[in-house]
């Protein structure tokens, strides 16, 4: 039996750490939806169409390490506005979904437009700023050259960009749990999302 688990939120909210510990907890598979929207626009940087490279895309192109900066994320949610972009990745991702092992993906409008009937829905939130400053010491870790000024913008940029665009905005699904990690631990905050993962999975049978 298959059993999904939508993960949605803005960019830094912990989406990523919580939907990869839910997926260890509990044997499912997982899939991080930004990285297509972020293969898509590094391909778009380096000089492709944005159509033709939705199309043309390789699972292997996901485990591009370079997707992870900033320039990449801005380029994302730029190719991420285009509904013929956003269309072409649908099957790929509802084809992950329906995986037999059970599956858990985060993104935008997962639990909106991807998998609408997903088991568990979560809606994860932090304010701006704690967002910010996450993934200020996440891309400084990596050795990134950035400002926390520059991340804080750039979280703010693709929030509007991201909420307010005409097809599949980030909104919550009417459904979803929301969950604020904003004075949180990430261990505080993966318990949460566990329990309400597996109350839903006990709920189901
Ligand atoms: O989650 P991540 O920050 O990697 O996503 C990069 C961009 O890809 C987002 O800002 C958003 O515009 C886009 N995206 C989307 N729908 C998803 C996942 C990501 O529009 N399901």
């Amino acid at each position: 039996m298959t059993f999904t688990v939508a993960i949605d939120g803005p960019a830094a909210a912990g989406k990523g750490t919580i939907s990869k510990a839910v997926a260890v907890h509990f044997g499912f598979a997982h899939l991080d939806t930004g990285l297509l929207y972020r293969a898509v626009g590094a391909k778009v940087l380096a000089g492709g169409a944005p159509a033709e490279m939705a199309r043309a895309l390789d699972p292997v192109d996901l485990e591009d390490y370079s997707l992870r900066t900033p320039a990449v994320a801005q380029a994302a949610s730029e190719v991420a506005v285009i509904p013929e972009v956003r269309s072409l990745l649908i099957d790929f991702q509802r084809k992950f979904a329906s995986r037999i092992e059970g599956a858990v993906l985060d993104g935008r409008d997962i639990g909106t437009v991807i998998c609408p009937d997903a088991h568990v829905k979560l809606f994860v939130t932090a304010s701006a700023e704690c967002r910010a400053d996450r993934r200020y010491k996440e891309l400084t870790g990596k050795g990134l050259d950035v400002t926390p000024e520059g991340v804080l913008a750039d979280v703010k940029e693709r929030d509007e960009r991201d909420r307010n665009r005409a097809t599949a905005p980030l909104v919550p699904a009417e459904d979803a749990i929301l969950l604020d990690t904003s004075d949180l631990t990430i261990e505080a905050a993966i318990a949460r999302a566990v329990g309400i993962v597996e109350a839903a999975k006990n709920a189901v049978g």
